[in-house]
């Protein structure tokens, strides 16, 4: 089924005839596809968290979250691809670590007074429009304001993969990353 978004309303395209209005239609998520994106969108909050953490020269300006995996890109313009490895290895560890991830809903004031809470001009103007906000929180990491569906615990994101990055522009960098296939959990 497809499913997309117009304006406000979320359509979800159904297969056969069209219900009639009224008619109660049943609806089921495609678990195995969810969850996987749940692991693919906490993973890029893991290295958006570790990003902030410990590289102070770098800063994650956008993500996409698709079948293959998921893509992200970074406005640090010295990074080198001799550098992806630490990264990844880093991130790795960090989902080792079992940081619960958590939702949570905060006044504007509670979430105004949190540095770092809306990281883009975007987010910001948002916050600044609403009463409250749902923020995802990867304990002692990182949070943020998010709309997303996550995992409970980091170590459900398993080992991840980063593969090289393509330059888009001096500040643009766009790396893929991908689950590894064999298994969500590798042994510490
Ligand atoms: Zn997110």
């Amino acid at each position: 089924m497809e499913v997309k978004r117009e304006g406000n309303s979320i359509l979800h395209r159904v297969e056969g005839e069209v219900p009639q209005v009224g008619k109660t239609v049943i609806g089921r998520i495609d678990w195995e596809r969810r969850y996987k994106f749940m692991r693919l969108h906490s993973a890029v909050h893991l290295v958006d968290g570790i990003i902030m953490r410990d590289y102070k020269e770098a800063f994650l300006t956008g993500s996409n979250i698709g079948e293959e995996g998921a893509r992200f890109d970074l406005d640090w313009p010295d990074l080198r691809k001799e550098q992806l490895p630490e990264l990844e290895e880093r991130v790795n560890q960090e989902a080792l670590k079992g940081r619960e991830i958590r939702v949570k809903f905060l006044s504007r004031d509670e979430a105004s007074a949190l540095p770092g809470l809306a990281r883009t001009k975007p987010g910001q103007e948002l916050l600044s429009q609403l009463d409250w906000v749902r923020v995802v929180e990867i304990v002692g990491l990182d949070e943020q304001m998010d709309g997303g569906t996550h995992v409970a615990n980091t170590k459900e994101i398993g080992e991840i993969k980063l593969l090289g990055f393509e330059n888009k522009g001096r500040h643009n960098k766009r790396i893929e990353l991908r689950l590894n296939p064999r298994g969500k959990l590798r042994s510490a």
